[in-house]
């Protein structure tokens, strides 16, 4: 039997407030919004990473992220957007379906940017870890 709370989501089998669906996803409104009008946009395949996803469904995932971003401007005329997801358990990932958070932001919310989630860059160096990906 599948738990997930994002694939009953889908299945319709419990409420959500949904602003978007195609063919791949559903975007809907986060049930504990970090801003106004956060959204959760889910692959209507069950993966728990981005890993497991294919190129295809991976490739009209990010198009739809763009028309739900395009929706939201239109109604809420954000200033901006941090748009991310948690990958993950390790990076704060609870709920075990991938889903990207997008978050408008409006000029002096008070909100933090990508720099905000960590500041702990470890023992090697940038050089170190440039080493490791030279051919
Ligand atoms: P995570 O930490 O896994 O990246 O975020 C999970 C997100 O899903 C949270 O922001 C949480 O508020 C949201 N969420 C969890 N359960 C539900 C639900 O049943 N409905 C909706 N709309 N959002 C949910
Ligand atoms: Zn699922």
């Amino acid at each position: 039997m599948n738990t997930c709370i994002f694939c009953k989501i889908i299945n319709k089998e419990i409420p959500s407030h949904m602003i978007q669906e195609t063919p791949s996803s559903l975007s809907f409104l986060d049930i504990h919004p970090h801003a106004q009008g956060h959204t959760v946009i889910i692959p209507k395949k069950h993966v728990k990473i981005l890993a497991e996803l294919n190129d295809k469904t991976t490739q009209e995932l990010i198009l739809d992220v763009k028309k739900t971003m395009q929706l939201l401007q239109n109604k809420l005329h954000p200033d901006g957007f941090n748009v991310g997801w948690n990958d993950g358990v390790a990076a704060g990932q609870v709920v075990g379906h991938l889903h990207i958070h997008i978050l408008p932001r409006y000029t002096n919310d008070n909100g933090g940017s990508m720099h905000s989630i960590i500041k702990n860059p470890g023992k090697r160096s940038v050089e170190d870890i440039a080493k490791m990906f030279s051919k």
